[in-house]
């Protein structure tokens, strides 16, 4: 689809500039307000899981709109396979969501979780620890050799697009969230607070990997999002920056931050794992793919030279 530009293309200049400084407002910042607002009125889970879906049907005609790759918006024979990977990780991380009830036991004290304070900011709180945790578990999934094995499966996408958030091997996933979930767990998040969380996971997953050409002026120093994260996905040393999930903090923490101006990747052949464009890309194959690499370990994500574009 896409809008043209000409020289009489006012309209459509003014149109695009709309989508691009707007959807990305509209989109995360929009619809998390929204998902916030249901579980603090109790509204139950099937609205939130219908501004979910609603957000996942704009963030497609979106990337339409306002492609920052069009070719990244063409099927590379992995629709079906994407489908099945969100279907089951989105159904795992809301089964999961009913379990929590069953770790209230882990809590330190009644006392600790800020309980006094207006829920939006609870909301808030708990998505700056879950970021952390996220963050520091993505990063050790770049450093030792058996989590790799798991995440690659995420990283051997050749294009960039909203669905490739949910694209991860079901145990990597497990794995990141239980290292999130967890101090939350311990300070004794209630449970109308942790509801919101799978869903802002899931809007926060859409936004960093959506194709639409959306821009965030300052704020993409501040939020993980597709204008820094697409240079993680890179198949150079480029793609072991930029592990924050919502917000760029832990890795302006870390030193492991990463923006450069004109140097974002934009074409296939800049994605993936460096030297394995062979990996599988099969649904079932890359279930059973990480616990082959285990057995004989493959060369780390590091192992190439980082890129650097003039
Ligand atoms: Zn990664």
């Amino acid at each position: 689809m896409g809008f043209k530009t000409s020289v009489n293309g006012s309209s459509d200049i003014m149109t695009q500039a709309i989508l691009r400084y707007g959807s990305w407002p509209m989109l995360f910042l929009g619809m998390s307000a929204w998902i916030i607002h249901l579980a603090a009125t109790d509204h139950g889970i099937l609205p939130m899981l219908g501004v979910l879906a609603l957000t996942m049907a704009l963030t497609f005609l979106i990337e339409h709109l306002i492609p920052y790759q069009p070719n990244w918006n063409r099927s590379h024979k992995d629709v079906r396979r994407d489908w099945l990977h969100a279907i089951v990780n989105l159904t795992l991380n809301r089964a999961l969501l009913w379990t929590l009830p069953l770790f209230a036991w882990m809590s330190m004290s009644d006392n600790v979780w800020p309980a006094d304070w207006p829920f939006w900011v609870q909301v808030v709180f708990a998505i700056l620890i879950l970021d952390m945790g996220i963050a520091a578990a993505h990063h050790a999934s770049h450093k030792f050799h058996t989590l790799w094995a798991l995440h690659a499966v995420h990283h051997s996408v050749k294009r960039l697009y909203g669905f490739n958030g949910l694209m991860k091997h079901p145990l990597h996933q497990l794995v990141e969230t239980l290292t999130g979930v967890l101090p939350l767990l311990l300070l004794g998040i209630p449970f109308e607070v942790a509801i919101t969380l799978p869903f802002l996971v899931s809007l926060s997953l859409l936004a960093q990997h959506s194709n639409a050409d959306y821009r965030l002026g300052p704020l993409k120093f501040v939020f993980a999002h597709a204008e820094t994260h697409r240079f993680h996905h890179t198949n150079d040393k480029n793609g072991n920056y930029n592990y924050g999930l919502f917000t760029n903090l832990y890795d302006l923490l870390m030193g492991t931050f990463h923006y450069q101006e004109g140097a974002t990747p934009s074409t296939s052949t800049e994605l993936g794992i460096g030297g394995r464009d062979d990996y599988p890309k099969d649904y079932r194959v890359q279930l059973i793919q990480p616990f082959l690499d285990m057995q004989s370990p493959r060369p780390m994500p590091d192992s190439r030279p980082r890129r650097t574009k003039t």
